[in-house]
């Protein structure tokens, strides 16, 4: 067996909704004995990381939040950075999650130690590279999905001399007035930042490769008569939670069978850049050329508007190359820059995480992804990595609604795998090779007649040309297949 300085019953790596998540559902079950070790400050992951100027959910504050702490006063029905972080530190001061929590530790490398059926996880403390090796019993992965920023691949971007940052690293020394600044990327996080910084700068290029499906976003404050009302009536936010959910999951036929059915959709997002962009160049090449869905459509008033703009250019030429001061295009042009925005996305299919972690033979399960193309047993577990449980693994990702619902299904099949464990005496499970294939096909079969693999290009798709982030179906049916921990899936053992 090896050495270790510290052991303990569940280690969950990552203070994200997922990790917290894990901790409150553990304790429901009066299993204290866990650690949570996160490489920031604080918990919050997602939310705590992106601070840039207007980041905002994209799925309405009473959905996307935890079903068991649902008494919080959202100011308004799209949650902001802000307030989402506030509600989070808030959930983890209720629940007592501070006095369990080890920050700015960061997990560099997993380890199952088949003779000691335990995972030996080695820490390292950030500031001091202090390194502790913890035993574990069980070890959660609620690492995340889009967190690993992914930088673009191009030429010259090394030497530029100004100040150069990612948009979920935000840099809040940089001030962007009158400058003149580049984005590269009309994604998610770059339609919330341009419009919400394009007044403040000299002039900004924005730098798309493809152009988004934009929707409205129906945000906006709440009254304080519905605050109160939703503070004072009971259940009333629960009806305003399952309302949002089941308007969401209308979008699952067209998404995952027949993209017909989103034709409401894109007849909206059409007629919302008709109106709020009279040049018809601009309009061109602000209209998406792929299947609406493919790509994760975005919701946004404010960014049609902010294109728009005479201190805006909307750059459709490739980029060529960076310089010290500029960016050059392959037509040949270039644009002096002072500051340069990264917004490109995150490693998701192929996220460093996946390197840190290994089976009893010493495969990372990197090395088995990049073989067998990214998958686990109920998006949770794999074949080789016994008492590993991903929560927001394969196949669990959602373009539509709330990670949330997807994250809280995941971690009620942990605790059933714990209970089941318990009520059979043993402490290992692994998951069966056929039950994994199994499950794996299916998602396959499903993923093909989705929107996800018509042709475009998105964090959905894997290397492969899979699509192995997404589930292909309907959310209700996840949790549904995640309700019982099912022990005919697993090898069980002592
Ligand atoms: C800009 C942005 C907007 C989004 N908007 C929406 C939305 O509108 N609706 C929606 O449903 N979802 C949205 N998401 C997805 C969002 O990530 C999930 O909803 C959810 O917050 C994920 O929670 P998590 O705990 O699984 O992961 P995260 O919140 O990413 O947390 C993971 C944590 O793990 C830690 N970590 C990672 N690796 C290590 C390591 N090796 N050692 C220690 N700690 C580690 C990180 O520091 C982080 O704190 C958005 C994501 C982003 C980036």
């Amino acid at each position: 067996m090896d050495t270790f300085d510290k052991e303990t019953n569940v280690l969950i790596v990552g203070g994200g909704f997922s990790g917290m998540a894990t901790a409150v559902a553990l304790q429901k079950e009066g299993i204290n004995d866990f650690h949570i070790i996160d490489r920031g400050h604080d918990f919050g992951g997602t939310w705590r990381d992106n601070s840039y100027p207007g980041a905002a959910c994209d799925v309405p504050s009473h959905l996307y939040s935890l079903s068991f702490a649902q008494d919080f006063d959202w100011s308004r029905s799209f949650g902001t950075q802000p307030e989402i972080y506030e509600y989070q530190r808030e959930v983890a001061r209720n629940h007592g999650l501070y006095s369990s929590a080890h920050f700015k530790t960061e997990m560099v490398d997993a380890r199952w130690d088949d003779d000691a059926a335990r995972w030996m996880v080695v820490t390292e403390i950030i500031d001091s590279g202090a390194r502790t090796t913890w035993a574990a019993k069980e070890l959660v992965l609620g690492v995340g999905a889009l967190c690993e920023p992914r930088m673009p691949d191009i030429q010259g971007i090394e030497t530029f001399a100004g100040e150069v940052f990612h948009s979920s690293r935000w840099n809040h020394e940089v001030d962007l007035r009158d400058k003149r600044v580049a984005i590269i990327g009309t994604g998610a996080s770059a339609i919330q930042i341009i419009p919400k910084i394009a007044p403040i700068v000299g002039r900004l290029d924005v730098y798309q490769r493809t152009a988004p499906y934009v929707i409205p976003r129906l945000d906006r404050n709440y009254t304080s008569i519905e605050r109160t009302a939703l503070r004072k009536i009971p259940g009333l936010r629960r009806v305003v939670r399952a309302q949002d959910w089941f308007f969401r999951e209308l979008q699952i036929p067209g998404l995952t069978r027949d993209s017909r059915f989103m034709a409401p959709i894109k007849f909206l997002s059409q007629g919302m850049l008709r109106m709020q962009v009279k040049d018809p160049e601009l309009r061109e090449k602000l209209t998406p050329k792929f299947t609406i869905g493919c790509k994760r459509m975005l919701i946004s008033n404010t960014y049609f508007p902010a294109i728009a703009r005479d201190n805006v250019e909307l750059v459709t030429s490739p980029i060529d190359r960076v310089g010290p001061h500029s960016i050059t295009t392959v037509d040949g042009t270039e644009r002096t820059i002072d500051v340069l925005i990264i917004c490109t996305g995150f490693h998701v299919t192929d996220s460093p995480a996946f390197d840190l972690v290994h089976d009893g033979s010493g495969q990372s399960l990197a090395t088995k992804w990049q073989r067998e193309g990214m998958s686990a047993y109920k998006g949770a577990t794999v074949p080789g990595f016994p008492n590993m449980t991903m929560i927001m693994g394969p196949a669990t990702g959602l373009g539509h609604s709330s990670m949330i619902y997807m994250i809280e299904s995941q971690v009620k099949y942990f605790v059933e795998m714990l209970k089941a464990k318990k009520r059979a005496g043993v402490n290992v499970a692994e998951v069966r090779e056929q039950a994994f294939n199994k499950w794996n096909d299916w998602v396959r079969e499903r993923v093909k007649t989705t929107v996800w693999i018509t042709g475009c290009g998105s964090w959905y798709r894997d290397a492969h040309g899979n699509a192995p982030a997404v589930w292909p179906s309907w959310t209700w049916l996840f949790r549904a297949k995640t309700r019982k921990f099912d022990d005919g899936a697993y090898v069980l053992s002592r």
